[in-house]
């Protein structure tokens, strides 16, 4: 018998294509819809459950480890919104998450200007 779990799982997985990323182990790249490509949510899978559109990889992240207390982001440690990988997420403060990003955006720029 499988689960719900199992069930979104595999919903999820025959979506993905298994990519080498930054990290030890690889991406998961969403294939299916996602937030667009404009503004500051932009980029991240989106699929249908239960009726509604929720993030994808949120939902691998809660499948995994429960659900995220309020106050608490996912943040993608290799850098790819559109990785649904739950290996490569962590919960972090929404300020870590900003102060992170930023990080990462200065370090893109000084890699471009050097
Ligand atoms: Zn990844």
């Amino acid at each position: 018998m499988t689960s719900r779990r199992d069930r979104i799982r595999a919903k999820v997985m025959a979506r993905v294509e298994i990519v080498a990323g930054p990290l030890d182990t690889p991406c998961h790249i969403w294939t299916g819809p996602t937030s667009g490509n404009t503004g500051r949510g932009k980029d991240y899978a989106r699929m249908c459950l239960d009726g509604g559109t929720m993030a994808v990889h949120i939902v691998m992240w809660v499948l995994e480890h429960g659900p995220i207390p309020p106050r608490k982001q996912l943040d993608h440690r290799c850098r790819t919104r559109k990785c649904v990988n739950a290996d490569h997420l962590e919960m972090v403060t929404h300020k870590q998450n900003q102060r992170r990003r930023d990080e990462a955006r200065r370090f893109a720029c000084e890699e471009i200007a050097a």
